[in-house]
Formats: structure tokens, sequence, C-alpha cells
């Protein structure tokens, strides 16, 4: 061990477990290349105004979980703690939807940080798939994401997880909800901080995770109750749509997210293995955003699917992947000679896009084979000196544990062939 660890509330993927990682990513991945979403990448971190205006200034995330630093030349920026404002800023700096074809479907995979108190499934560090559709209004849309994201989960064996469905409303019937939900949170036994929330952004009360509060909020008022005709029709589509596709979901009224960009449709994916930090995913309607950072009017639509959460959630269901074994073919030279041979026979096999490896540091045979196993090679190629004298290498097949000399200059294509 170096003197040094991984900073607090971080960890490090190391294979082999890192290739379910991968895995998990290309998985949510999958269905959003073949559904139109073309891939887009932002940087790290983004002007600190950005979240403050994007994600809320009263929010958790920029208040308490931001990493924020100033550069040399004064700019204040910060670690992106989420991933919707940088992409529609990126979308609008590039004018993507001025090119006359919307939506604007983009998905993204990275890193995001959030200074938080760390436990198991949140840490400080952690990795998402997101999905935004930009400027268009149409349940479908909204219908597309929902469905998307349950095919990814159900793509990697999951079934323990459920779907959490709210509408948070417009900018028509939000203010009427908010008001009378103020009332009503006026009247309550609350703290100080809680109190400075209700008039700043109440709905987020309804969010707050403690027993004594839960208490009280029994009788609230809820947003379904307010939705104007046209939010309430939208939402209706929304639901017929998903429920059409056989997507199984859960009318949550009291779901609200922690970011203040929502509107209208809202959900969150749970998955009931994981404990206290059981959202997998999450995402919704975000009407205002792009006018909030200073762009045009684009109703626009995205969700968040968190990959370490995802691979706990296999955890937790037992579920191992079958990825296909990294390495096909491993070899194992005996000898100075051998080595150079099947050294270029390896390059050989790479160039023609056969995943091969090799043994190196002159190891015995025993050692070797040792490592070819780990490797789960299918075909082990292994040569000595007599080999090589006449011409030939062995062939092992390691499934069956058979073994058949090949002429040298043949066994690259035989590789290919049995590997075909
Ligand atoms: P959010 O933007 O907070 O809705 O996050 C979307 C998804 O990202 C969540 O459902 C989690 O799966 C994941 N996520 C958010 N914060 C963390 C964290 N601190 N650690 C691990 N995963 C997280």
């Amino acid at each position: 061990m170096s003197t040094f660890k991984a900073p607090k509330g971080t960890y490090d993927l190391i294979p082999p477990q890192s290739a379910a990682f991968l895995a998990v990513r290309e998985a949510i991945a999958a269905p959003l290349r073949s559904s139109g979403y073309g891939y887009i990448e932002t940087p790290g971190f983004e002007s600190v105004e950005l979240f403050a205006r994007g994600v809320g200034e009263s929010t958790d995330i920029v208040t308490k979980e931001m990493y924020t630093l100033t550069t040399k030349g004064g700019s204040e920026l910060a670690l992106r703690p989420e991933g919707t404002a940088s992409v529609l800023r990126a979308a609008l700096e590039a004018n993507l939807h001025k090119l006359g074809n919307l939506p604007v479907k983009l998905w993204y995979s990275g890193s995001y940080y959030r200074y938080e108190r760390p436990q198991k499934g949140r840490y400080r560090h952690f990795s998402q798939v997101g999905a935004e559709a930009i400027g268009a209004e149409d349940p479908a849309l909204d219908a597309e994401l929902i469905i998307l994201a349950d095919q990814a989960y159900r793509s990697l064996g999951l079934r323990n997880f459920r779907i959490l469905l709210n509408s948070l409303g417009d900018k028509e019937c939000r203010p009427v909800y908010r008001t009378a939900l103020q009332d009503f949170l006026r009247g309550l036994d609350l703290d100080e901080d809680t109190r400075r929330r209700i008039d700043i952004n109440p709905l987020r009360v309804l969010d707050d995770k403690r027993d004594d509060v839960q208490k009280q909020l029994v009788g609230a008022p809820l947003l379904v109750d307010y939705l104007c005709d046209a939010c309430r029709a939208y939402h209706d589509e929304v639901r017929a749509l998903i429920t059409a596709a056989g997507v199984v979901y859960e009318d949550d009224p009291r779901l609200v997210r922690g970011l203040d960009y929502y509107t209208r449709t809202t959900f969150e994916f749970v998955h009931d293995g994981l404990g206290a930090q059981s959202a997998v995913g999450g995402g919704g309607r975000y009407d205002g955003l792009s006018e909030m950072i200073g762009g045009p009017s684009l109703p626009s639509v995205g969700w968040a699917l968190g990959v370490d959460r995802t691979v706990l959630a296999l955890e937790a269901e037992g579920i191992t992947l079958e990825l296909p074994p990294a390495t096909s073919v491993f070899a194992v030279p005996l000898g100075e000679e051998a080595r150079r041979v099947l050294f270029a026979t390896v390059t050989e096999l790479r160039r023609k896009g056969v995943a091969a490896d090799f043994s190196y540091g002159g190891r015995g045979l025993k050692s070797a084979m040792k490592s070819a196993n780990r490797s789960g090679a299918r075909y082990t190629v292994v040569a000595g000196e007599r080999d090589l004298a006449e011409g030939v290498v062995q062939l092992k097949d390691m499934e069956s544990g058979e073994q058949e000399a090949v002429a040298l200059d043949a066994v690259v294509d035989k590789l290919r062939s049995l590997l075909a």
C-alpha cells in the first residue's frame, strides 16, 4: 500500500469488478443509441452560476454539495454535480436547437461530484448515464424516456425496481398550489431552517426525510389536486402511453425531486434492495430551464441513471452479468526464440481483431498456464524449441482440454475460424 488512499467518499473501479460497471454503462446507453439519441460530452466543471441558476439557489445540491473552486484567473467554477444544466448549456451554445430538428436528443455518460455525507450507495464521486430530449412538448417524449430506462434496467436482468411518477404542474398551476402549501406548512411545528425553506422553496419541505416532519405532512395539500387542465391532460397522456407499453408505474403524488428546474412530469426509479439510498435514477420535464440560463423557451425532458447504484442493485438481486472473457487466445512461449515468434503471432491476431494476450516475463509453463486460465481465453498457443524446429505450435482448447499441433503459418487463420 502507498501512503495515499482514495479520497473520502470515493472508490476505485478495478478489474475484474470494473467490467460489470462498464457493462452497466453500456446497457443503459444501448437503448438510447438505438432511439435517436446522439452522444454528448461536456467538461467536468462549469461556471458556478450555471448550477446556481439552473439547479436552483436553494437546493441542497447548490447550497451544500458543490465542489467549488476559484481559478488563478479568478473564475468561479464548480465540479459538475449533475448533467442536465451542462448539456442544455452546450446545446444552446452550439445552437443545436436552431438546426430545425427538434427535439434535440442527446445522451451522456460521466463522473459527477457532490460533497455529501458518504454511505453505502452515496458517494462524493459517482457515475451517471443520462439522456435529454430538448425542445419539444410531447407526452410521447416523456413516455419514451421512461420506457427506455425501464428497458435498460430490464436488459440487465433487474426486476425489483419501481417507477414512481408525478406531475409538478407548470407556471400556471404550480404557483396556486405553492401558496396553498405554504399556508399549510406555516401552521406546522418546524425548525427555523425549514421555516425559511417554506418561503423559498416549499415543495422541498415535502421531500424532508425526517420522521417528525413527515408525520406532520400527512394532511398536506397535493399538487395533483391543483393541476390545471393542460397539465392534467398532459399527465394523463403520459400515463396512458407508458401503460400501453406494458410498463408498470406507481402514482406518487408526493414525489418532488431535489432540483428546482422540474415542471410537469417527474419520475424516479427506486430499487427495493438498496436500503436508504434506494433511488437508482430519476428525471422529468424541465420546460423552464432554458430560459433560466438565458436561452429561449425550450420545453425539454430527461433523466439520469446512477451507474454505481445500478451495480449495487444487481448485487442486491444476485445478478451476475454474463460477460464474455476479454481475451480469446493466450500465448505461452517457452524460450527465447518462441518468445519472438509467438509475440509476432499475438500481434497478428490482434490486428485481425482477435483478442489475444501473452505470457510476459519468461515464466515457466506451469505459472504461464495459470495466467492463461485466469485470462478466460478459450485457446492457448504454446510453443517450445522442438515445436518451432518442426514448424508447429501446440493449440490447446481450454474448454475440452484437447491439444493438437498446428502449423505455425496456419495458426492465425485456424484460430480466426475456430472463434468465428
Ligand atoms: P439526481 O440527479 O440526484 O436525481 O441523481 C440521479 C441518480 O444519480 C440517482 O438516482 C442516483 O442513482 C445517482 N446519484 C445521485 N447522487 C449520488 C451519489 N452521491 N452517489 C451515488 N449515486 C448518486
